[in-house]
């Protein structure tokens, strides 16, 4: 047997034995507060980042470059995977979690920029994020290194996942939506693993969301304003 998946099954093990009275009232189904919408990264640690590791609290949703869209018939539309919190279990807040130093981000731009091709399943999802950032690479302040570069495509990205979310007939205007970047780089601040909140409902001037949201204030942080 594979070794990694042989220490995957003994780490399921005490798992199962911590969690044994932990799905006490989940038995028959979930009422998941928020929908998240994660990076797959590795290092974006879905639950974790909150605080949480109680079932039941987060319907989690991961996939390289945080998207909320697919394509359905040659349209681009809010994904099922985000879609079903919101339409089968009561959820009425959608969380889009980008982060420092995004692979898919940076594999958008490469492809953006030097057409650098990927195996097809990629591509696909490069295809459906680069509509998201081509616009943003026009609009880039001029100076930034590609670290830089990449690091406000991932804030423009979030933006424009949010910009779905309201644009789409299938999610409800009283919905809350809140893009935030997860930063383990030290970007933003020296404080690993914390979300800044780039985006709420929409609004991204960090000045009117401190004043329409000074509960969170010292949270609202961006690279980019635009
Ligand atoms: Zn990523």
């Amino acid at each position: 047997m594979d070794d990694v998946f042989e220490s995957m099954l003994a780490g399921n093990e005490q798992h199962a034995r911590s969690f044994d009275d932990r799905f006490g009232g989940l038995q028959d189904g979930q009422r998941p507060e928020a929908v998240t919408v994660c990076c797959s990264d590795s290092r974006v640690l879905q639950d974790h980042m909150w605080g949480t590791d109680d079932p039941g609290h987060l319907f989690t949703c991961g996939n390289i470059g945080n998207r909320v869209v697919q394509r359905v018939d040659g349209d681009t539309v809010v994904s099922g995977d985000v879609l079903y919190p919101i339409a089968h279990t009561g959820t009425e807040t959608v969380v889009v979690v980008g982060h420092t130093g995004c692979g898919a981000v940076t594999a958008t731009y490469d492809h953006l920029t030097d057409g650098l091709e990927e195996p097809p399943g990629i591509e696909h999802c490069v295809d459906i994020l680069a509509p998201a950032l081509e616009s943003g690479m026009e609009n880039l302040p001029d100076g930034l290194d590609r670290e830089g570069t990449i690091n406000h495509l991932v804030e423009y990205n979030v933006d424009r996942q949010i910009e779905a979310l309201e644009e789409s007939d299938h999610v409800p205007d009283d919905t809350a939506l809140v893009g935030v970047v997860y930063d383990f780089q030290d970007i933003y601040t020296d404080r690993r693993g914390e979300v800044h909140v780039i985006n709420v409902d929409g609004e991204t001037d960090p000045e009117t969301l401190r004043e329409s949201s000074p509960e969170i204030e010292s949270r609202i942080r961006r690279l980019w304003t635009y």
